[in-house]
């Protein structure tokens, strides 16, 4: 390929696109990044999708999605625009099509952008398996393209805006065959639409590459930018709308999301975003609007071009593999080379009371059940403090922890052997001296200590204080690195990348995230699934050190739910669960939440809930298993995309469900 994802990986702007038009709302160009969401109700009720849509404006949603999966349901978007303006709501709606270009032409009429998926648009779905000669992928493609025509000249003379919606798992059979199911099918059944798109001379179009996979997203919208820019170098693009499918509820639900949408925002990707709860669609808006306000609030301050590090910051920006370490031994564990990401609980600065601090992190631990701390650290300001380091390893000792406690300190503070003391984490600060670089490692020698260098630099200086560590002999030791700076994604990723250039890019990474314990507590959740998610998402990262969300537990639960959400370790059951719409046969928060109860007991197994049998087989994408609605008060159950247990009763399937992972010789009792 010859374009990039990216103009620089390393200072990123927004991606510059043109401005398309929703209604009175504006997507892409100067304008905001733009928050919406999806209605759940049944389209053909007016009274409760105008409810729900106006619930949603009040709650800042500038964009609200309708479901029409039939003529009968598009025609009723009238009704609701009209009712909707009788209430003096503006807000500009979008009619959500699977299968059925007749709806689609039809909402044309009434709303003012139409979303269509290029995998069910007029191609097949069937999960057929067969060869496509050159001669009959063009044929069916022209098939294909005479359905869509009609669609895209009306949205053309009627000033409406299209989304071309690709979502991973929901392919046609055409594309599957040809490209699979990855990346780069989705990326080509989108552009294949465009074609026709353009051949019309219609560019209100608007794209997205959904995947319940935050790996998989990152790396289709990445690929897609290139494939746009190769076709039309220098010129704005399509503008984008982010999302993480079937992210499901709570905690997990917003990690994901933030780790996929956060690192295409990143890179300054992303012009509308909608965050997929299965939760009340209001509960989205919150959510999305603290992740848009972060990258909005960028748009005044860039940061200046750092120093070109020299190397890339990984081998391939559209495929995930973890970057290559060399495992160094840190008290009784090692972490790198093929060590799992290791979790450390990062407690601050050394308590004054350190038995009571022992004790509370014995008692979290302890809350924390299967969750594995794998070491504890703490900072020290100044040598008078650094006893306190001794003092807790002490204590810990005598609570029973076995815990390798790292301590950070500036670089003025020597490393010193101290009881429990494993790591020396030397912070290297503005104002850094080589001769204290030397010292320090010289100390971290003798005192038998490995160490990290930890970087709490601005971008622009990161590579030089890098070259000066190396220089002063510091390539030799076992030592670790970080980056903390504003832009921690930014830092972690050029730290790799000199690390690589200087022919140390075997140097372990740990990526570390301390909460704002003054800051708005989603926010906070948000920001460290965001910074740790999207290195990781890259391969970059031996370790994450977290801390100050409120009690050794829940940074420990947010490190492992992170871990989880970036695909790179996994401590529950994966839930892939719709965030449900007019479509959805049962309801869908409590229908989930019953089936968690059941099964997160499961690490490694991937269960889907999905609303309806229309699209819920194609979007549950690599689930294990599937819980679909099937009609009303009926499930069918499905082993991969096998359906297995037809319309079983609702009380009866959850039962069905585990029974069915039983016999896969999968099920393990609580
Ligand atoms: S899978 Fe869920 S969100 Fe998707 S169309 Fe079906 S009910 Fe709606």
């Amino acid at each position: 390929m010859t374009a990039s994802f990216v103009a620089s990986p390393f200072a990123p702007r927004r991606r510059a696109t043109r401005e398309v038009r929703v209604g009175s709302v504006g997507l892409g160009g100067r304008n905001p990044i733009r928050v919406q969401s999806m209605t759940t109700t049944d389209t053909r009720d007016t009274t409760a999708t105008a409810d729900q849509a106006e619930r949603l404006a009040a709650a800042g949603c500038e964009i609200v999605r309708v479901t029409a999966p039939s003529i009968r349901d598009a025609q009723n978007l009238a009704a609701i625009r009209a009712e909707l303006t009788r209430r003096g709501v503006e807000v500009p709606l979008v009619a959500d099509i699977h299968f059925t270009p007749n709806a689609a032409l039809e909402a044309a009429e009434h709303v003012e952008k139409v979303r269509i998926n290029p995998g069910n648009y007029a191609d097949k779905k069937r999960f057929a398996v067969r060869e496509y000669t050159d001669a009959e992928y063009a044929e069916e493609l022209e098939r294909v393209a005479e359905r869509f025509r009609p669609l895209v000249r009306r949205c053309k003379e009627l000033g409406r805006a299209m989304r071309i919606g690709t979502n991973h798992g929901s392919l046609s059979d055409r594309i599957m065959n040809r490209f699979g199911d990855t990346p780069r099918g989705m990326v080509e059944s989108a552009l294949e639409f465009l074609d026709v798109c353009e051949s019309e001379g219609f560019r209100d179009v608007v794209f997205s590459m959904k995947a319940s996979n935050a790996q998989v997203a990152i790396q289709a919208y990445r690929l897609l930018v290139a494939r746009l820019e190769e076709r039309a170098p220098g010129a704005p693009g399509y503008p984008f709308h982010l999302g993480v499918t079937e992210a499901g509820d709570g905690v997990d639900g917003r990690v994901k999301s933030a780790i996929g949408i956060g690192a295409l925002l990143e890179d300054g990707i992303g012009d509308t975003i909608r965050v997929s709860l299965t939760e009340d669609p209001v509960q989205e808006v919150p959510v999305a609007r603290a992740l848009a306000a972060r990258y909005d609030a960028r748009v005044g301050t860039p940061v200046p071009a750092p120093p070109d590090p020299g190397a890339a910051f990984v081998a391939d920006p559209y495929a995930h593999a973890r970057r290559k370490t060399r495992a160094v031994s840190v008290g009784p564990l090692a972490l790198g080379g093929d060590e799992p990401v290791r979790v450390e609980l990062d407690l601050g600065p050394a308590p004054l009371d350190a038995d009571a601090a022992a004790k509370e992190v014995a008692a979290g631990i302890e809350r924390a059940g299967d969750l594995a701390c794998e070491g504890v650290g703490i900072d020290v300001a100044s040598e008078a403090e650094r006893a306190r380091a001794g003092g807790l390893g002490d204590a810990l000792a005598r609570a029973r922890l076995e815990l390798p406690l790292a301590v950070r300190a500036p670089l003025v503070v020597a490393p010193r052997a101290l009881p429990g003391v494993a790591r020396w984490v030397a912070r290297v600060e503005p104002g850094w001296q080589p001769s204290e670089l030397a010292v320090a490692a010289r100390a971290a020698a003798e005192a038998g200590l490995v160490l990290e260098w930890n970087l709490h630099l601005p971008l622009g200086y990161l590579g030089e204080a890098v070259d000066a560590i190396l220089d002063a002999g510091g390539s030799a030791a076992p030592a670790l690195f970080s980056a903390e700076a504003p832009r921690p994604v930014h830092a972690t990723r050029l730290l790799a990348a000199r690390l690589e250039a200087r022919g140390a890019g075997d140097r372990p990474l740990v990526l570390r995230h301390r909460s704002d314990p003054f800051g708005p507590a989603e926010d906070a959740l948000l920001h460290a699934a965001t910074d740790l998610g999207a290195p990781l998402c890259d391969g970059l990262g031996d370790a994450v050190a977290v801390g100050g969300f409120g009690s050794p537990e829940r940074s420990l639960s947010l490190a492992y739910r992170i871990l989880q959400g970036a695909r790179l370790r996994t401590s529950w059951t994966e839930f892939i669960s719709c965030p449900s719409c007019g479509r959805t046969l049962f309801d869908l928060e409590e229908v989930t939440a019953r089936i968690k109860a059941r099964t997160q007991h499961l690490p490694g197994l991937k269960i889907a809930v999905m609303g309806c049998i229309v699209n819920g087989p194609g979007e549950m994408a690599d689930a294990d298993f599937g819980y679909v609605g099937s009609g009303t008060g009926l499930v069918s159950l499905y082993v991969g995309k096998e359906c297995v247990v037809r319309n079983v009763p609702e009380a009866e399937a959850p039962d069905r469900l585990v029974d069915l992972i039983r016999d896969h010789g999968q099920w393990t009792d609580p």
